[in-house]
């Protein structure tokens, strides 16, 4: 037996006990043998169930065990079976002392009065069970003090904000154990990255925060190198390695704030700026950034509230036949009736509302929609034309995306020879086998499937053959440029040819004037949409275009 563990057990004033890896008792002092009311040779070599209440069932006893695994140690409150049968509640904390050659493994200190239990509590608030860093609540005290130095002597602070980029991924694939392991590691590193003068300090969850005086703010930038850097090493735990990169938002005392609230304040929008980049950055916070985050939030929270009260609306714009002049499909357009500025155009929303997933449920809506309305038309005798439905990067990537297609169309009746998506090229270049598969489970449902803005995104071609595609849809900055640039009708008429080759139908967006009619008609694309025939106009409006479509073969003049 390690003398220096006995010395310590023999000297100590709360009751403990030495435990094997076994859980088998190895030794325990005075003050265990008056708590529990069992003498030593009562216990020694038993295992440590026999002190263990029946109001412990299996889970408890194995979420123990695995935490103590996991993070070295464990701390809670338990009943106490004692040796005349009575049991009691105390507060326990085990220790792994790690493997050795001693049999001893585990110590295990009862904290029996309240005083000790308040010096716990005290401590456990003070650090961070699992990094041994300060909380939050440390910390904001550290800020004050600081802030009051530096006050004194001038000198300037930079408050850095440090999280984990996309961390939940890593808890939700590879488990808590490994995300637990992960965020001790990178305490470690962050420690390493800081002076001793600056402090280091868990806020919760997977965000870090470093306050540092500095010199000048190339010192702060130093430092936001350096933790960037360190955190984006391999981490090799359990024999899998994996990258993690970070974000940074900084703030400076006293450029940005005088006070430790408001300093961290805009250290967090720094931060959300950062990861909105796309992480792996440090961001310093300016005031312009916070007055877009600040619309940009006002935008999200009335999103919310869109969805809720059903602010939204689809307009539809035709597509014609420069030939026929007749109306040979039509696109669905969401528009946003807010309350207070009025009908708010996609092009402002759709990336807010991609970015915070809200994009699923009104681009479903805007999807059910459009084949209800669709479907209502045909079974009101108006001739039937295909509806085009713009679906959103988020929406086309999430699994069950095909399902739901299928419901809808279930629903609402609308035959799929009448649907088409508009999907972009660059939602399309991640996992290329994988989004093929998917746009082929659509096209069985029987749908469409056409590529939207076409030439502005990275086209390429030796994937365009390979998509299940059956349209091309020319986007409108080229069609906007054909009167002033020679080399956008180059494009243009490449395009063009492009599709025929192809074998794909084409479809020029944007036609404004009787001159892009001429040249697109001259080059043999048949159908645009545009201005010129028709803005997108509310349903009740289209409805009036089929029914003259009807009456007198075209929808115009
Ligand atoms: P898009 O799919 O390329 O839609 C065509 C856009 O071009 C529409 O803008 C339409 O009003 C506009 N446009 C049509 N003809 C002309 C013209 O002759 N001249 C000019 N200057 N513009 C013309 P809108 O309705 O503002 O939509 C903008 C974008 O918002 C759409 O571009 C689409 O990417 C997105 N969007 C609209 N509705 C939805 C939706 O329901 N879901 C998703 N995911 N995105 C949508
Ligand atoms: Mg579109
Ligand atoms: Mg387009």
């Amino acid at each position: 037996m390690d003398e220096t563990l006995k010395t310590i057990l023999e000297a100590a004033g709360n009751a403990m006990m030495l435990v094997d890896a076994g859980r088998r008792i190895i030794m325990v002092n005075r003050p265990f043998e008056k708590l529990a009311g069992f003498r030593a040779e009562e216990v020694v070599g038993r295992d440590t169930a026999l002190l263990s209440a029946d109001c412990h069932d299996q889970t408890f006893c194995a979420a123990m065990d695995e935490k103590i695994v996991a993070e070295k140690g464990w701390m809670g409150d338990l009943r106490l079976r004692r040796g005349d049968g009575e049991t009691r509640t105390i507060r326990l904390s085990v220790k792994d002392l790690g493997p050795g050659p001693e049999s001893a493994r585990y110590l295990y200190i009862y904290h029996d009065d309240r005083t000790s239990a308040e010096a716990l509590r005290i401590h456990q608030s003070n650090i961070d069970g699992l990094t041994g860093l300060p909380t939050a609540q440390i910390f904001r005290d550290r800020i004050n003090q600081i802030l009051i130095t530096s006050r004194r002597i001038e000198k300037s602070v930079a408050l850095l904000l440090i999280g984990l980029d996309r961390f939940s991924r890593i808890n939700d694939a590879l488990g808590r154990n490994f995300g637990n392991l992960v965020m001790k590691e990178t305490a470690a590193r962050l420690i390493s990255c800081i002076r001793r003068s600056d402090t280091a300090a868990r806020l919760g969850g997977d965000l870090f925060a470093v306050i540092t005086p500095i010199t000048s703010l190339d010192d702060s930038v130093i430092v936001a190198e350096k933790v960037l850097k360190s955190i984006s090493r391999p981490f090799e735990i359990d024999n899998s390695s994996v990258v993690i990169t970070s974000s940074i938002g900084i703030s400076l005392y006293p450029t940005d704030a005088d006070d430790p609230e408001n300093l961290e304040e805009q250290a967090t929008s720094a931060l959300g700026y950062a990861k909105r980049r796309g992480g792996d950055r440090y961001q310093f916070f300016d005031n312009e950034m916070n007055s877009r985050a600040k619309k940009r939030l006002e935008l999200e929270s009335g999103l919310r509230t869109a969805i809720s009260r059903q602010e939204f609306l689809v307009y539809y714009q035709p597509k014609v036949n420069v030939l026929t002049e007749t109306i040979v499909g039509m696109e669905a357009l969401v528009r946003w009736q807010d309350p207070v500025r009025g009908l708010v155009s996609p092009a402002e929303f759709i990336p807010a509302a991609e970015e915070t997933g809200l994009i699923n449920q009104i681009g479903y809506w805007v999807l059910h929609q459009a084949c209800a309305q669709n479907k209502k038309w045909q079974e009101q005798g108006l001739t039937p034309v295909r509806v085009a439905v713009n679906v959103s990067s988020r929406q086309f990537l999430e699994k069950d995306m095909v399902d739901r297609v299928r419901t809808i169309l279930r629903e609402t009746g609308l035959g799929p020879d009448f649907l088409e998506l508009e999907l972009t090229e660059s939602m399309l270049m991640g996992d290329i086998e994988k989004n093929i598969t998917k746009m082929l489970e659509l096209r069985d449902l029987g749908i469409r499937l056409s590529i939207d803005d076409f030439g502005t995104g990275y086209s390429s071609l030796s994937y365009l053959a390979r998509f299940p595609i059956t349209t091309l849809k020319i986007d409108r900055a080229f069609v906007k440029d054909l009167g002033t640039s020679t080399s956008t009708v180059e494009i243009a008429r490449a395009i063009i040819a492009l599709s025929q080759g192809l074998k794909l139908e084409i479809v020029a967006e944007g036609a404004e004037t009787q001159h892009h009619i001429d040249f697109l008609k001259s080059h043999g694309c048949d159908t645009v949409q545009g201005f010129f025939y028709s803005p997108p106009v509310p349903a009740a409006n289209f409805e009036k275009l089929l029914a003259a479509l009807q009456l007198h073969g075209v929808a115009w003049r």
